[in-house]
């Protein structure tokens, strides 16, 4: 029976004491470097194993950080689109208000309807005459004389907005004449030029309408008393003149004072219908000057009480024309 420790006696007999340990250093040693290349090892698998774990969590993240930011980008073009159907609302809001604040300030202005005065005559004739337009304001007149299915006569002059003419025909209403140019130094400087100034107007008024007027008004009216500053006795010379020219001509009795500055530029609408109210009191055949021109923009906010004061006394509202009894102040010049 082999005894070890003999075995291991005789050895180190065999061999010397430094080689014996030497061996043992080297057996320790190589010991020490099998179990120090295990652990790194399993180190090495475990951080590899770990790393694939947190790439794994990575992908993860990442598809749900994707989601999120496509629930966002959604959300957002949802909100975009809420707020451009709001912003559009909003425009349509504001729109319908200054709509309602300029029909409130329409209303405002407006004169108010008073009783006719004590007296006052009903079931007459009204004629509701414009002089020199049309402008901006013809429009405005005519969608009221629309409103109340009533007609009247323009005498108009040349204006940059004639061609509302063609709307006033198209209208029901009369398109008569009153002056070209409405110079009172160049048409009432002789005869020739007045007639010359009227044709012209005519001309123009047949271009636009395919009919010409055998309807006048003189600017300033027959009675004027401007034209004798550029020659004496010229209206009484004209106004005889009239039959011969294949024409009639047209004063009035109602001045509405609405081209009159002594009371304002423009003249308030509530004097312009109580001028109207006052001088209509007594008569039957009511014959009105107004005016549609550019500045005479108080006239329209007028209108609707004049025409409402004559229906409330029974008038009835009528155009001129060649047969209409005319009315014709007394000449001064
Ligand atoms: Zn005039």
């Amino acid at each position: 029976m082999l005894n070890p420790f003999k075995s291991v006696h005789n050895f180190i007999k065999k061999h010397s004491f430094v080689k014996v340990i030497a061996l043992v250093l080297a057996v320790v040693l190589l010991c020490f470097g099998v179990s120090h290349i295990t652990a790194w090892r399993i180190e090495r698998s475990q951080r590899f194993q770990n790393l694939l774990e947190r790439e794994q969590a990575l992908e993860e993240l990442q598809l749900l950080h994707e989601e999120a930011m496509q629930t966002l980008q959604d959300e957002i073009a949802e909100l975009q689109a809420s707020l451009q159907t709001a912003t559009g609302t909003q425009e349509e809001l504001l729109t319908q208000i200054a709509k309602l604040e300029e029909e409130l300030e329409t209303l405002r202005n407006r004169p108010p309807i008073l009783p006719p005065a004590a007296n006052s005559t009903t079931g007459g004739r009204v004629y509701l005459s414009f002089d020199d337009g049309p402008s901006a304001n013809t429009p405005k007149i005519l969608e009221i004389l629309a409103r109340y299915g009533v007609r009247a006569t323009f005498f108009v002059i040349n204006t940059p907005d004639f061609h509302y003419v063609r709307q006033i025909v198209d209208g029901g209403h009369v398109v008569a004449l009153h002056s070209y140019s409405h110079n009172f130094s160049e048409i009432y400087a002789n005869e020739e030029a007045f007639w010359a100034d009227i044709e012209r107007l005519n001309t123009k008024i047949y271009a636009y309408t395919g009919q010409r007027s055998n309807l006048l008004r003189f600017a300033g009216g027959s009675s004027n008393q401007v034209s004798i500053r550029y020659n004496r006795g010229i209206m009484t010379r004209l106004v005889a003149q009239v039959p011969e020219r294949g024409k009639v001509f047209f004063d009035w009795n109602i001045d509405s004072n609405d081209a009159n500055s002594r009371y304002g530029n423009p003249t308030p609408p509530g004097v312009i219908f109580e001028s109207v109210r006052n001088q209509s009191a007594r008569l039957t055949n009511a014959h009105i000057v107004m005016h549609d021109g550019r500045r005479q923009t108080t006239t329209v906010e007028a209108l609707p009480a004049i025409i409402e004061h004559f229906l409330s006394r029974d008038f009835t509202f009528h155009v001129k024309t060649a047969d209409t009894p005319p009315i014709h102040q007394r000449v001064a010049n």
